[in-house]
Order: C-alpha cells, then structure tokens, then sequence
C-alpha cells in the first residue's frame, strides 16, 4: 500500500509571507493595540479561529473599514483595491501590505497600462477577492473573462487596444483556451501570462499523481478557490477523488480497498492539517 504526498501540497510563498506577517504582527503589538485583516487574510477556516483567539478581528466589508478609529490593517495575500488603500490612508490607519508579490506585480501592469490606453481583461472568476482587487487597479473600462461564453461575447471598438492578464490561480489551459477565443478576434492583443507557477506546479504534480493512483484526496477549505481548481482537475483524472478541510471530513472506510492513494492540498492549508490527514491514511493502510 502506497500513499504518495504531493510535494507541492500546502501554502505557497504568498500565503506563507501573509500567514506570518499577521503572526508577527499578534507578537509584536502593544497593549490595547487592535489589529484587523481586510478579509480573512487566506481562505482557511482553521487559520482564521486560530488568529481570531489571538484577537486579530477581520473587516468583511468596507462599511466596517469605515467605522474603524485607530489600529492596524493588514492586507492579505489576494490583495485589494486601490480605494482601500485611499481609505486606510485618509483614515491614518497602520497598513501592513501582505500582498503577495506576484499579485501586486498584476496591480502594477494593469495600472500602467490602463494609463497608457489600453482596455484591460482579466481572465478570472469575477467574485474572487483577487480579481475585484486587480478590477479595482486596471481603469474604468476593464472586464473580467470567466469562460468561453463570456469571451465569445466580447466585443470592443476596432481600434482599441487590449491587455489580457489572468488570476494567478486560473488553469492555464483554461487561460489559453480563452486567449486563444480573443484573439481570433483580430484586435490588438497583448497577452500576459500571470499564472503563478505555485499554482501551475501545483496542478501539474496534482494531475499527475491523480493519474496514477486508486483514490485522491484534496485537501482545502471550501471557499478556496485554488483547492476547488485542484479539486477538478484531480477528480477529472481520477474518479475516486475527496475533497475535504480536514481529517475530520474524510471517511476512511470510504476509500475501500485501494492500493495507492495520493494527497494534495490547496495553496491555503497549513502543514499540519495535511501531515494529520497523511498520517491517519497511513495508519489505516
Ligand atoms: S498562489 Fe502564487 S500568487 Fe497566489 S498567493 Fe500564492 S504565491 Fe502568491
């Protein structure tokens, strides 16, 4: 019996740099000072309890921003909007910028070149928090692509010029597919891939293992959007595919009588969900 743990499973760069910026944040505070996450600072459950024990409170709209008077606000790894920054500032709020890089690197291509004329897409899910944050940089006229339909739909003046970005945690061959739908259309293009390779590798290494075992198990909270991605593509490989957030979502006796089973997880799930989950199916096998 074999279980086979994918290498890339659990939080990449981006979601590690903003878990620890809070946990850093929580050590270094004085007495009285408050400090909020704009957003929960990752979509995961556990992580979130967990940082609301150490008395960090998450702002879920901006109405609540708007009732703040003091304290600290971090911003997490998917990003937000520029008129939030706008806000924070004119509130005199502390801003931490967890950001993640990759995705500030997004803000600042849309921005420039928005400004320089050009008409931005996003290729995304228009409700993720990370692409409403990179809507809120790329000008008044951007759009958000979501799948074929809405890119057969896209219709601009001849003589406009478009620059295509992605979420970082779209599927690639989703992105080129729909790319591929754009461009037909003749305009003046420019494509810029924004991918994170976390999550391309992610994928890839998911896939492949899916492919070669009797049962997979992803693990992820339900509300993230790269665990549900990874979900997919794991259950399109193979038929005998769990989606859970943690040991306690799993049906051991479930998994019957296979020999292999592969694990992965989402970008947003600590080390040690994933170790007790690798550790029970173990014990089993
Ligand atoms: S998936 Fe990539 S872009 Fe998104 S937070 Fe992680 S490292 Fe950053």
């Amino acid at each position: 019996m074999k279980v086979i743990k994918a290498k890339t499973a659990g939080f990449c760069f981006g979601v590690k740099r903003a878990v620890d910026t809070v946990y850093e944040q929580v050590n270094k505070k004085g007495a009285g000072e408050k400090i909020y996450t704009y957003g929960p600072i990752i979509h995961n459950e556990e992580v979130i309890k967990d940082m609301e024990a150490k008395g960090v409170r998450v702002l879920r709209s901006e109405e609540e921003l708007e009732g703040l008077c003091g304290g600290t606000v971090i911003i997490r790894s998917h990003g937000v909007e520029k008129k939030i920054y706008d806000k924070l500032e004119e509130k005199k709020l502390k801003i931490v910028d967890a950001t993640c890089p990759f995705v500030k690197k997004i803000h600042n291509i849309v921005q420039k070149e928005s400004a320089a004329g050009k008409r931005i897409v996003i290729i995304g899910n228009p409700d993720h928090p990370e692409v409403q944050g990179i809507r809120g940089w790329a000008g008044e006229c951007a759009c958000v692509i979501e799948d074929r339909e809405d890119a057969l739909k896209f219709s601009v003046e001849e003589n406009e010029k478009i620059c295509i970005v992605s979420q970082t945690t779209f599927n690639y061959n989703k992105f080129k597919d729909l790319v591929e739908i754009i461009s037909e259309k003749s305009y003046d293009v420019s494509v810029l891939n924004t991918i994170c390779n976390a999550t391309k590798e992610r994928q890839t290494e998911a896939q492949s293992i899916a492919e070669t075992v009797d049962a997979m198990i992803v693990i992820g909270d339900k509300h993230s959007s790269n665990t549900q991605k990874l979900f997919e593509i794991c259950h399109r490989a193979c038929n005998n595919t769990y989606y859970i957030q943690t040991l306690d979502d799993l049906d051991l006796n479930q998994l019957g009588s296979v020999e292999t089973v592969g694990i992965t997880a989402g970008a947003s799930t600590p080390n040690n969900i994933i170790e007790e989950v690798q550790n029970n199916v173990r014990i089993i096998f």
